[in-house]
């Protein structure tokens, strides 16, 4: 926990005294980002496998900050949640996806964006009116979105997060437990929520072919989550080896480097264009 809570600080230089100065002042700056539009979305490209087709993207937000540049999100996602930003964050999030959604619902395009929740998301008891009032906004269709959740977030608090899944699963959204594989959930508790899909943490698929232990889980979660009726994604496909080897474990669909970054909105009909995947 002590780790994971260090990798925040990897930006800052010096002492502890200097980094929480630092951080505060991060925190002023992102409460203040929302509004100067300094933040952004990127969009990673899904493929489903046996098509061999795109079949939606995922938004992942980064902060360009005047002064440290481009920040990925595991430099301020987390400081967002432990100060209380994250709900404000996340319905940005949302609604700048619903934003790009529409534009693409206006070219044609149904395919889903899907967006991030928090672990402190679900314990947001006014998020859910947030949500649907975004969707009003937009006259967004359920399929528009969808929500991603980490397992290691449900199981925080595994009762409110079993309230707020079924709550959007209610509004008829689709859903996934993101990173499974991280965070312990009990295969009772994973039977009894309300998903759609689980998509494999990256740290078994980008060791899989490198070692056969993590060939064997993801082969597991695979047939896992199979015999659930879920759909199963796999990120963090780095090559080609890899690919296949999913292709024969006989996972649904593929996200990662092998198939293409996170990329700006506007590069994403370019990309399809050129793409040779
Ligand atoms: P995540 O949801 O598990 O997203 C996957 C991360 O892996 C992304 O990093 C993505 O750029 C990266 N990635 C994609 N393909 C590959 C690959 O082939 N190899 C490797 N090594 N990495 C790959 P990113 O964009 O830096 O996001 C990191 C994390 O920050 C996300 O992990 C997610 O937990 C969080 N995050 C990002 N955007 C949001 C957001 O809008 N809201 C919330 N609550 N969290 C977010
Ligand atoms: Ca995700
Ligand atoms: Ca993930
Ligand atoms: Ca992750």
């Amino acid at each position: 926990q002590a780790k994971r809570a260090n990798a925040g600080f990897a930006l800052f230089q010096g002492g502890l005294d200097q980094e929480c100065a630092q951080h505060l002042t991060l925190m002023g700056d992102l409460r203040r980002a929302i509004d100067r539009n300094e933040l952004l979305l990127y969009y990673q490209p899904k493929v489903e496998i046996a098509s061999n087709r795109v079949c939606g993207t995922e938004a992942l937000v980064r902060w360009r900050h005047p002064q440290h540049g481009m920040l990925p999100p595991d430099e301020f996602v987390r400081l967002a949640e432990n100060t209380g930003l994250i709900t404000p964050l996340t319905l940005w999030v949302l609604d700048t996806a619903l934003g790009q959604r529409y534009a693409w619902h206006e070219e044609g395009d149904e395919r889903p964006i899907s967006v991030n929740l928090s672990a402190h998301d679900l314990r947001d008891p006014r998020l859910l009116e947030r949500i649907q009032g975004s969707f009003a906004t937009w006259g967004a269709k359920p399929h528009w979105i969808e929500f991603e959740l980490t397992e290691s977030a449900l199981m925080e608090d595994p009762v409110a997060s079993m309230q707020t899944l079924s709550a959007l699963k209610e509004l008829d959204a689709h859903l996934t437990i993101d990173d499974f594989g991280t965070g312990y959930s009990s295969l009772a508790y994973l039977q009894k929520l309300p998903v759609d899909s689980l998509k494999i943490d990256q740290s078994f698929v980008t060791r899989m072919t490198s070692n056969d232990g993590s060939a064997k889980i993801v082969r597991s979660i695979i047939e896992l989550a199979h015999n659930l009726d879920l759909t199963v994604v796999a990120e963090g496909v780095e090559d080609q080896l890899t690919l296949n080897q999913l292709g024969q474990f006989g996972c649904d669909i593929v996200q990662g480097y092998r198939i293409s970054q996170p990329i700006p909105a506007e590069q994403f009909r370019d990309w399809e264009v050129r793409s040779t995947w």
